[in-house]
C-alpha cells in the first residue's frame, strides 16, 4: 500500500514517492534550547519519529536530520540574564532535550547538526543568493530581497503559509540597513558583548532561517523528501526557508509536514504553561511510555488539549495493552494487521491505529478467557509489531520491566489484606467453619479477585475488569 501524507505545501493528501527508490530524506526543525523542554516541543519529536518508525518499518533506508538552532536572541537574553556564558546556557538545555526525547523513545537523529558549526555552510550560501540578485550586504548584516525573489519567482513567497505578501510581517526587531521593512535576515552584523564569526561581508552572526536551508542542503543535497516541523513554523521560518532555497536553485523539500500544538483550557503553550507542562513535571504523574502515548493519541495535525485526566486515562489504555501481553508472556513479533497498515498509510492516522491496537487486545483477551492460547500468542505478537511501530511496545528492550510505581506499591498494599483474608479462611476451615470460609471466599470474588488452590498454597490474581 501507498502512504499517503498531507503536504502543507499543496493542501492535501499526496501519495508519497521518495526521491530515490528505497531511501527517505527527512529534515526536522529541532529546539532552540533555552529552558527545560515542555510537551509542545517533545510533541514534535514523537510525531515525528512515528514517521520515521514506519517508513522503516515498510522498508526504507531513513536519513533523518534534527538540528539545534544554538545561537539565538532568546538563547542571549535569557543566559545573560542569568549571568552565564550562553554557550554553556544552551549546551545546559541541549542536554536537557537529549534527555527528554531519550526518555521518551524517539530514536536518535542519523545526525543533529548545530548552527554554529555549520558558518562555513551559511558563507557559501549567502554568496550563492548574492550572486543570484537576490540577497545584498548592508552594514555588515546580509538580507534576503524579499521584493526581487517575489518579482522572480510568480507567487512561490507565500506558497506554503498562505500569506499574502503585502501582510507579511518577518517579526524582525533590527532592521538597520534594510531596503524594504519586508526582507529578512540571512545574517545579523556583530553588537558589542555577543558572539560572532567572521564572514566576507563582516563579523556577524547566523540569522535563523538560513541554518536550515544550509544544513539541510549539506546533509541531505539540494532536493530532499520530506521537512516537518511545528505548525508555528510555518511563517516566517519555513516560508523562508523555501524562498532562499529556491531562490539558490534548490528544489528544496517535496513534501512538508506540520504537526499542531499543544494546549491547556485552549490557550497555546506560553511560557509559564511551559513551566507546568514540563516533561520532567509530566513524568511525577506518568510513566515516559505512558507520556509517549498519550501524546501519539491525537492526530498530529489535530490540537492536542492537555488535562490531567487525559493524561491519566490514556495511561490507563496503555496499561490494558501491557497487561494483555503480560499475561501472554514473551513473544516474537509478528506482522501488523492490514487496518493498522491502513490507518498508518493514511497519513499516519495514530488514531485509528490505536482502535484497531486496542479491538486486538480485546480479541485477546477473549482467546486467553476461551483458553485459545495459540490465537492469543498470535494477537500479542501482532500487537508487538504493531507497537513498535508506534514507539511504545511493551515488550521491546527500552519499555519491559519499567515498572509502574504506583500500581506496585498498591499491588504491595493489596497483598497484605487478602493475605490476612485467606489466613482467615484457612483458619476457619481447619476449624471446620464453613460460614466464614465461604464469607470470605465471597467477599474476595466480589472485590475482583480471584483465588487458585495450589499446592503451595493459595494464589489470588485481579480478575480481568477491562474486557
Ligand atoms: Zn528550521
Amino acid at each position: 500500500m501507498t502512504l499517503q501524507i498531507f503536504d502543507t505545501g499543496s493542501r492535501s493528501l499526496r501519495d508519497f514517492k521518495p526521491l530515490r527508490e528505497g531511501h527517505v530524506s527527512i529534515y526536522l526543525c529541532g529546539a532552540t534550547p533555552q529552558s527545560y523542554p515542555h510537551i509542545g516541543h517533545v510533541r514534535s519529536g514523537v510525531a515525528f519519529d512515528v514517521l520515521r518508525r514506519w517508513l522503516l518499518a515498510k522498508g526504507y533506508d531513513v536519513a533523518f536530520v534534527r538540528n539545534v538552532t544554538d545561537i539565538d536572541d532568546k538563547i542571549l537574553t535569557k543566559a545573560a540574564e542569568n549571568g552565564r556564558p550562553w554557550w554553556e546556557w544552551v549546551s545546559t538545555f541541549e542536554r536537557e532535550f537529549t534527555w527528554a526525547y531519550n526518555t521518551l523513545g524517539v530514536l536518535p537523529p542519523s545526525v543533529e547538526p548545530r548552527a554554529t558549526g555549520h558558518v562555513t555552510q551559511m558563507v557559501e550560501y549567502m554568496q550563492r543568493l548574492i550572486d543570484a540578485g537576490f540577497a545584498y550586504a548592508a552594514d555588515g548584516s546580509v538580507y534576503f530581497d524579499v521584493a526581487a525573489w517575489v518579482a522572480a519567482s510568480d507567487g512561490d513567497y507565500g506558497s506554503l503559509s498562505g500569506n499574502r505578501v503585502d501582510e507579511m510581517e518577518q517579526g524582525e526587531t533590527d532592521n538597520a540597513g534594510k531596503r524594504n521593512q519586508l526582507d529578512f535576515a540571512l545574517w545579523k552584523a556583530a553588537k558589542p558583548g555577543e558572539p560572532s564569526w567572521p564572514t566576507p561581508w563582516g563579523a556577524g552572526r547566523p540569522g535563523w532561517h538560513l541554518e536550515c536551508s544550509a544544513m539541510a542542503t549539506w546533509y541531505l543535497g539540494g532536493s530532499f523528501d520530506i521537512h516537518c516541523g511545528g505548525l508555528d513554523l510555518q511563517f516566517p521560518h519555513h516560508e523562508n526557508e523555501i524562498a532562499q532555497s529556491h531562490a539558490a536553485g534548490d528544489g528544496f523539500a517535496q513534501y512538508w509536514m506540520h504537526n499542531h500544538w499543544v494546549t491547556m483550557s485552549g490557550e497555546k503553550m506560553s511560557k509559564s504553561l511551559g513551566n507546568v507542562l514540563s516533561v520532567p513535571n509530566i513524568l511525577e504523574l506518568v510513566r515516559p511510555v505512558e507520556l509517549r502515548y498519550y501524546l501519539g493519541s491525537a492526530h498530529y495535525r489535530s490540537m492536542l488539549e492537555y488535562s490531567e485526566a487525559a493524561l491519566k486515562e490514556a495511561a490507563q489504555g496503555y496499561r490494558r495493552i501491557e497487561a494483555f501481553l503480560a499475561k501472554v508472556g514473551p513473544v516474537d513479533k509478528g506482522e501488523w494487521t492490514p487496518e493498522f497498515e491502513a490507518a498508518m498509510d493514511d497519513d499516519l492516522s495514530v488514531p485509528r491505529a490505536l482502535a484497531e491496537i486496542h479491538n486486538t487486545v480485546r480479541a485477546g483477551n477473549s482467546a486467553l478467557a476461551s483458553g485459545d492460547k495459540a490465537e492469543a500468542v498470535r494477537l500479542a505478537s501482532a500487537l508487538r509489531a504493531m507497537t513498535d511501530v508506534l514507539g511504545v511496545d511493551p515488550q521491546s528492550e527500552k519499555w519491559a520491566g519499567q515498572a509502574n510505581a504506583e500500581n506496585t506499591a498498591a499491588l504491595d498494599a493489596l497483598d497484605v489484606l487478602v493475605t490476612a483474608e485467606l489466613q482467615r479462611r484457612a483458619d476457619a476451615r481447619a476449624e471446620k467453619n464453613w460460614a466464614v470460609a465461604d464469607e470470605v471466599r465471597d467477599r474476595l470474588a466480589q472485590a475482583g479477585i480471584e483465588v487458585t488452590d495450589t499446592a503451595e498454597g493459595p494464589r489470588w490474581s485481579l480478575q480481568d475488569s477491562n474486557n
